[in-house]
């Protein structure tokens, strides 16, 4: 791993053992320590793994003296005695920025790398992170290893990295989608911007509007959004027939042991260092679908969206209204709340359980109810229920501890040396697909 990695993990290992002390969660504190404790037998860096277990003991030490709390202040300040629902934003927030500076920190690293490589081998470290970029890579290296077994080492992080977002959705839905993904936070700052720039509505204005012909337009305007939902799914078709079912066994072979493939993030990197024409078409309409409708490039057009969506509906864990306690049921109120928080414009407050493809366990719906424990991503009859703190420990030991552990198995670096980086890097306009 490189430093980058190493720093991004630094930072978010101690965040989820935090929330899992402040959460009360001691068992799941003393797991993910001995999930450390594995990852430090398996990695070369045992003072990265020393300083993380100290800060966790430190922690839990915290956490069981209770005088420690009054003698400092500010560990009473950091631990709040309970679950309090405006917690959801809070902490989906720090966990988006914290990956997204992850991810900006691997960035940078890269652009150094790719701006040295064309002077011979580079002074910095490849961040193997960018392989997570590499979709369709991503996709053949899943049909290898489910037809031959094979674990590809020219790009293997982005294989390990699509494989912990299925996991992750399986378990929190689309929780990649609303905590982690780079791309979706992006969409949303967009849209914010817009929105207070230009701050244009033109569905509510309709809504609000008794005009005879504004029932219709709005008809129209949802019968266009479901046709555009269905953009995702075509493409994740297109790609799984591409993949799956168009390129038999030995082609699959040859393009993991061709050049193009060990290229490949380097191919991804001349698309958007030096964009052709259709390139920033493309990009430019993506940045204007983000900043005109919420979350339109998830909506629309994410092939990794629409494959997590599929994934996520054996999810368990769903956004369930307790309906004695809902205040539609209980004081016959007319509230609506938890759907005009909702970023995908779900009905949460008419139906029991939200099974909608476009829900991304963003949690908004249960920070805007009023009523304590109305709403709430549970298990079936409203059995164990999220908390913020516990979905921020879901997707860190997700999307961080397993990778890390991956790490350790061999799994996770490319064994692409830089040497033949350089040579790929001369070359990058002549090498074949197969
Ligand atoms: S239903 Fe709730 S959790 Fe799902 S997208 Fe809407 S606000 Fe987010
Ligand atoms: S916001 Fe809460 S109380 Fe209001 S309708 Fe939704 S679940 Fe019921």
């Amino acid at each position: 791993m490189t430093m980058s990695e190493w720093l991004a993990i630094g930072i978010a290992l101690p965040v989820g053992l935090w929330a899992l002390v402040v959460g009360q969660r001691v068992w799941g504190a003393l797991l993910t320590l001995g999930l450390l404790l594995v990852a430090w037998g398996l990695t070369l860096a045992p003072w990265v793994w020393a300083v993380l277990a100290g800060v966790t003991l430190l922690l839990l030490a915290a956490e069981k003296l209770p005088n420690l709390s009054v003698r400092f202040p500010v560990l009473a300040r950091l631990m709040p005695p309970d679950h309090k629902q405006r917690h959801w934003n809070r902490w989906r927030t720090a966990t988006q920025w914290l990956l997204v500076a992850a991810m900006a920190i691997a960035a940078l690293q890269y652009a150094v790398y790719m701006w040295q490589l064309g002077d011979g081998v580079p002074d910095v470290a490849r961040p193997n992170i960018v392989d997570a970029f590499l979709p369709v890579a991503a996709a053949i290296q899943l049909k290898a290893l489910f037809s031959y077994g094979l674990w590809d080492s020219a790009h293997p992080a982005g294989l390990m990295m699509l494989l912990v977002a299925l996991l992750l959705s399986v378990v929190v839905k689309r929780g990649f989608c609303g905590w982690a993904c780079p791309i979706g936070w992006l969409g949303e700052q967009l849209y914010q911007l817009r929105r207070r720039v230009l701050p244009v509505n033109a569905i509510e204005r309709l809504q609000l509007s008794d005009r005879r012909w504004s029932k219709a337009v709005l008809w129209l305007t949802t019968a266009v959004d479901w046709l555009l939902r269905a953009v995702k799914y075509a493409l994740l078709a297109a790609m799984i027939n591409l993949v799956f079912l168009g390129m038999p066994g030995m082609m699959v072979m040859r393009y993991l042991n061709g050049a193009y493939h060990q290229a490949a993030d380097m191919k991804m990197w001349v698309m958007f260092s030096s964009p052709s024409a259709p390139t920033l078409v493309g990009i430019v309409s993506i940045v204007a679908l983000a900043a005109v409708r919420r979350n339109g490039f998830c909506r629309y057009l994410c092939p990794y969206g629409a494959l997590m969506a599929i994934v996520g509906a054996f999810s368990p864990l769903k956004i369930r209204r307790d309906t004695d306690r809902c205040l539609r049921n209980t004081k016959g109120m007319d509230c609506d709340k938890c759907q005009r928080a909702c970023p995908s414009r779900i009905n949460v407050h008419l139906v029991n359980t939200v099974h909608s493809d476009e829900c991304n366990s963003c949690q908004r719906c249960v920070s805007a109810c009023p009523s304590r424990g109305a709403l709430a991503s549970a298990l079936p009859m409203n059995r164990i229920k999220l908390t913020p703190l516990a979905m921020v420990v879901i997707i860190v030991v997700t999307l961080f501890v397993i990778p890390l552990m991956g790490a350790g198995l061999g799994l996770w670096n490319s064994d692409v040396t830089d040497q033949i980086r350089v040579m790929l890097w001369q070359n990058i306009d002549k090498l074949p697909m197969f």
